[in-house]
């Protein structure tokens, strides 16, 4: 009896990375870096898993800590963590190699997260992030957010709206967090029975929920922007009057807010109205003004975002903007003598700087010319049994209509096609 292998498939929420869809991604990662690097930003690597602490300190009753973790036992038993965002290993970082400030970073990479798959919504997915660690400057905010809005415009976006509020000083949050809880007790039999338990313990992680019941509840309830402080008032003022100022259009969010303790002002995120609500935030991001100290460093203010890229290009897609980038070769060298002179020409023409590629396996000359066709090449260099015992070589321009062939000495095929491509030698 014949047995039938297994096929192994990607596990449930990953996905390969295939061409030509790999092509885009790698555009749009320049389109970032290029972003981020303009602006003074420098590219900070960290590990994929960290001890579990790194995340479960600072994100202790979150959904993300506490139902989406990866989290695992080494073999020495330490308990571990596959990130499932990028801060927490960022401020980590900070703590532990104290860089001088103002600290300037950007990443990118996996993250991961035990979810239920959806459209935009992986196990394995993956962010672009950048923080800016040392400074309560309000114009830093202006900055990072000045990032984000270029990325975004860059790609092509045009209906990814900004929206910001401001959380405070930890003073406003205080004050608001007792106002918010006293009115979500008062209708605690309306809300919905998952987000029950957090109205005592984080009542303002209840405006982060996406349940219809408890968002009837919290639409009507108290504003954080009531509780601003004189100088909670002044930081926002300030990041405001910098969006107008550089033409970034945006608008106040009032229920906009980051459950976790360390948020403080500037909060914002980008939505993209061509997107599923569930999964349309492409960008979000904040201040974090107690999050290194909670992670050991000293009291340390800091600012930041993180945007998904599987969002970002499903939103593309929506727009129909930044399509996959069409090939780049420049030069097909078809050889239908003994393969020799394909075989030599694209090494000589790549060493150049020249994108040339070939067909294998001695192909027909019918066969080797559609691929030079299907390749986007502007050139096909031709080698026949001809060409090889005068050890010349024929060029054929593939763009133009049924134009003549020319045929040239072998030893000057280089200086040809790089006048041909408009290079210089
Ligand atoms: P959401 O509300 O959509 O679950 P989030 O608030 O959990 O997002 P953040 O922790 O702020 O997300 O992560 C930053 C960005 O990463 C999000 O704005 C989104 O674009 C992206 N993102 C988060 N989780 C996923 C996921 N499971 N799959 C794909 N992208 C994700
Ligand atoms: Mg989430």
């Amino acid at each position: 009896m014949s047995k039938k292998a297994n096929i192994f498939r990607t596990p449930i929420g990953t996905r390969d990375l295939m061409p030509s869809e790999s092509a885009r991604w790698e555009a749009v990662t320049n389109v970032f870096t290029d972003v981020a690097s303009r602006a003074g930003f420098c590219l900070v690597d960290t590990p994929i898993f960290e001890d579990v602490g790194v995340f479960s300190r600072i994100g202790e009753g979150t959904d993300v800590v506490g139902k989406e973790m990866y989290e695992f036992r080494d073999r020495s038993d330490r308990p571990m963590a596959l990130r499932p965002e990028g801060t927490a290993s960022v401020c980590r970082a900070f703590a532990q190699h104290r860089p001088p400030v103002p600290w300037k970073v950007y990443y990118r990479g996996p993250y991961f997260r035990y979810e239920a798959p959806q459209a935009g919504r992986f196990r394995q997915f993956h962010q672009f992030g950048i923080e800016s660690i040392g400074s309560d400057d309000p114009d830093i905010d202006v900055e990072v957010i000045a990032v984000a809005w270029e990325v975004l415009r860059s790609v092509g976006l045009q209906r990814v709206p900004l929206v910001i509020n401001s959380m405070g000083d930890p003073d406003t949050r205080a004050r608001y967090q007792e106002a918010l809880r006293r009115y979500l007790s008062n209708r605690l039999s309306e809300i919905d029975e998952e987000d029950k338990d957090k109205v005592e313990s984080h009542p303002l992680r209840v405006l982060d929920s996406k349940r219809p019941a408890t968002q009837a509840v919290t639409n009507d309830a108290p504003k954080i922007g009531e509780f601003l402080t004189p100088d909670a008032e002044q930081h926002f003022d300030r990041v405001k009057d910098g969006l107008g100022s550089l033409d970034i259009p945006f608008a106040i969010e009032p229920t906009l807010v980051r459950g976790l303790d360390y948020y403080t002002h500037t909060t914002f995120e980008f939505q993209s109205s061509a997107l599923e609500t569930a999964q349309n935030t492409v960008c979000g991001g904040g201040r974090y003004n107690g999050l290194i100290e909670e992670l050991g460093g000293p009291p340390t203010p800091g600012i930041g975002f993180g945007m998904g890229i599987e969002r970002l290009l499903l939103a593309c897609d929506a727009e129909e903007s930044f399509p996959s980038p069409g090939s780049d070769t420049q030069v097909w060298v078809v050889d239908v003598a003994d393969g020799r002179s394909a075989r030599d020409l694209t090494h000589q023409l790549r060493n150049h700087g020249i994108v040339a590629d070939r067909a294998f396996d001695g192909r027909s000359m019918r066969s080797q010319m559609r691929s030079a066709d299907r390749s986007g090449a502007k050139i096909a260099l031709i080698v026949g049994e001809q060409e090889l015992a005068d050890r010349t070589v024929a060029i054929r321009m593939l763009r133009e209509d049924e134009g003549e062939q020319a045929v040239v000495p072998r030893e000057k095929t280089l200086t040809e096609v790089q006048r041909l491509l408009g290079l210089d030698p």
